[in-house]
């Protein structure tokens, strides 16, 4: 048989009736000259560098991949850009939903693009993302002046599972788009529960917009809110709501004085504004900036930084050591039933573990 490359219809040639016509497919897109190439660690790194978008884009769904060759290839471009990140001033904003995130992102996102040029990310940690299908932190459409800017980025949450999981992917992120040159980054995180600890875990600045008559203050004192807030924000002081605001925000501050001051040496501020009518933008990132001066100042800002990368060295062993345990064989066919023994009192749940971790601790040191 003659081999297909020889055959006259590979060359681009269509044999009908004996006579030879081109083919209306494009002979080099058949052969995939311009077909779509994968790229490598290197062209990746590249891109990146330059700041290329698209290419950032790319790197990131590599990032947030489950497949091990995507991720094999992503730690490398992570290692490899590493060396050129760190050069932002990385802020977190939280709020539960409908307090207003997206709309002030929006506002803020431009306010300080105008204030001090450069390039703005805008990423999110949002781990129900992937259960409730709904809820996509950083989706353009939620802001869209920011999402027609050209020197934005945004990116909405990794939905991939565990918080671990989803925040170590955004946390891996703002590297990339720190190597791209974005100088600027904001990590959205949704108010409720741990996702605010692994947000915080990763930026300067850990603002919290409140809204006023929720009973949020109160809320927000026993959820520990307080003690990881650098500034708080009490969002639609607008209209009607200009006098509950300005209440809110006193009692957030006298809440303030009943924690004991902050290892940074800053007074956390609280502050109203509208971010639907664009008002007191300015006031709150007066109050950031002028907290980048004073922790870089103090030295805290290093400090900081440090600290963060260490908790993520345990955070990321932790999250192997899961994944190992979890995903051997062995170790997943035996958890059925030590389950059930535990559920039918015939063994402590204490035992039960000790056992799984025995057998697999023996597993691992066979190989
Ligand atoms: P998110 O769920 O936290 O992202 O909240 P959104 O930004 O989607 O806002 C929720 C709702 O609050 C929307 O209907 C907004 O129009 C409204 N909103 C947001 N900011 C303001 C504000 O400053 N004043 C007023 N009155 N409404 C606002």
């Amino acid at each position: 048989m003659e081999h297909p490359e020889n055959s006259s219809e590979y060359k681009g040639l269509t044999v009908n009736s004996g006579v030879a016509q081109p083919s209306i497919v494009n002979p080099y897109l058949r052969r995939g000259r311009f077909a779509r190439r994968s790229l490598s660690v290197g062209d990746y790194v590249e891109g990146i560098l330059k700041g290329n978008v698209t290419i950032l884009g790319q790197a990131v769904t590599l990032v947030e991949s489950t497949n091990p060759q995507h991720q094999a290839i992503a730690q490398e471009v992570i290692e490899r850009c590493l060396p050129h990140s760190g050069k932002s001033i990385r802020v977190g904003i939280s709020g539960v939903p409908g307090a207003g995130k997206s709309t002030s992102i929006d506002e803020f996102g431009i306010h300080v693009l105008e204030r001090t040029g450069g390039r703005l990310a805008v990423l999110a940690i949002d781990p129900s993302s992937e259960k409730t299908k709904g809820s996509i932190l950083g989706d353009k459409t939620r802001m869209e002046k920011l999402s027609t800017h050209p020197d934005s980025f945004i990116r909405p949450s990794p939905s991939a599972g565990s918080l671990g999981g989803v925040a170590r992917k955004t946390r891996e992120t703002i590297i990339l788009c720190e190597a791209a040159g974005f100088d600027k980054i904001f990590v959205e995180t949704v108010g409720v529960g741990q996702s605010e600890t692994a947000c915080h875990s990763m930026v300067d600045f850990f603002l919290v917009i409140q809204l006023a008559n929720t009973g949020d203050e109160l809320q927000g004192i026993k959820r520990g809110i307080m003690e990881m807030a650098d500034g708080i924000v009490i969002n639609k002081c607008d209209g009607d709501n200009v006098e509950p605001c300005r209440l809110a925000a006193r009692q957030f501050r006298n809440a303030l004085h009943l924690f004991p001051a902050p290892e940074s040496g800053w007074t956390p501020q609280v502050l109203c504004y509208s971010g639907f009518y664009g008002l007191g933008i300015k006031e709150v990132w007066d109050m950031v900036f002028s907290y980048i001066d004073f922790v870089k100042t103090n030295g805290y800002f290093d400090h900081r930084r440090a600290e963060q990368a260490k908790y993520w060295m345990y955070e990321s062993i932790n999250e192997q050591l899961r994944n190992s345990f979890y995903n051997n064989a062995t170790i997943s066919g035996l958890l059925p039933g030590a389950e059930r023994a535990v559920l039918d009192g015939q063994k402590t749940s204490f035992v039960a573990a000790k056992q799984l971790l025995d057998t697999y601790l023996t597993l691992i040191s066979a190989r």
